[in-house]
């Protein structure tokens, strides 16, 4: 494995390789990476001839100064699961590098950044995508991975490149969890054990409206209804949100009833668990939705 932290190293070696006609596939992270990261790579590798990670601590997407100082990142760990791995280049992004001298060109896309987190951590996805694209201009990839575990993030980048015209598939890559069911994230290191014990509560309210939508029961009222009363149960947790929305679009479902929307529905939630934020959904698909308006004449009527 090659460590670069050079900007213009990476692109060059980059270059080279496309000059060789090798493919590549790119995993942009901000550190601490853990076996969600680590099935990203996987999959880069599966796919492409060779696979850069970047691991760069964005400053721009993070809300507040304390919350960018404690983000628990260890470049030495870092770099030893990219070599685990089988990681091809790591790039180890520097902020004299990317955040230039008086930087001021920003990357905004601007309704799918509007709901859910974009609600709650303005300027969040502006830094994002402004850093997302910086990385694709450096390593140029035929295919860059990203987790659904951050759905609206993946649909962010997905439709920067779709607007953008950039020649890289964007790869959508299944949330990684615990054996109880919480999503792996850098910042479960910070939960204290109370903490912990309460994060549960988020894939459990999850599934309880996943469940209850797939019986049929459509109103989106009730379904967030749902949600909200399952993450109550757990006092520790201040809920941010919980929502349920067209997977396509982010926006809420006319009327108030959840249609066979194209990209299918989104149940997603936002926590607090003592100073700690979590973030998870579910995505259920078209198809899913299809066979269970089958089961019940009452989804979306
Ligand atoms: P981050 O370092 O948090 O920016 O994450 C880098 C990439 O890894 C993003 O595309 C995330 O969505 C993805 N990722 C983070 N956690 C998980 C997980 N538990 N399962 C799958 N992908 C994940």
């Amino acid at each position: 494995m090659r460590v670069i932290s050079r900007a213009h190293e990476i692109q060059a070696w980059t270059a080279c390789l496309r000059r060789a006609g090798r493919s590549l596939g790119f995993v942009p992270t901000l550190g601490g990476l853990h076996e969600g990261h680590a099935s990203l790579i996987r999959l880069a590798r599966s796919e492409c001839d060779k696979v850069v990670v970047s691991v760069y601590l964005n400053p721009t997407q993070f809300n507040s100064p304390s919350d960018l100082e404690r983000y628990p990142a260890r470049a030495d760990e870092d770099l030893a699961l990219c070599e685990r791995e089988g990681v091809d280049f790591a790039y180890l992004g520097r902020r004299e590098d990317l955040l230039v001298d008086r930087f001021q060109s920003w990357v905004e896309v601007e309704r799918l950044t509007r709901p859910l987190c974009g609600a709650f951590r303005p300027g969040h996805f502006r830094g994002v995508t402004t850093v997302v694209a910086q990385l694709f201009h450096l390593v140029r990839p035929d295919r860059a991975y990203f987790g659904l575990k951050d759905f609206q993030q993946a649909r962010v980048v997905s439709r920067m490149v779709r607007d953008l015209l950039w020649d890289a598939e964007v790869r959508l890559v299944p949330t990684v969890r615990e054996p109880d069911g919480v999503a792996l994230s850098s910042r479960n290191r910070l939960l204290s054990p109370a903490a912990r014990n309460a994060a549960p509560a988020l894939i459990r309210a999850l599934s309880r409206a996943r469940d209850r939508l797939a019986r049929g029961d459509g109103d989106v009222a009730a379904l967030e209804a749902c949600l909200r009363g399952a993450l109550a149960e757990e006092p520790l947790l201040k809920v941010e949100y919980a929502e349920v929305v067209d997977a396509e679009t982010l926006d809420p479902f006319p009327d108030g009833k959840v249609t066979e929307a194209d990209g299918g529905v989104l149940l997603a939630v936002a926590a607090w668990a003592e100073g700690v934020r979590l973030i998870d959904n579910v995505w259920v698909r078209p198809e899913d939705l299809r066979s269970s308006s089958r089961s019940s004449a009452t989804l979306g009527s």
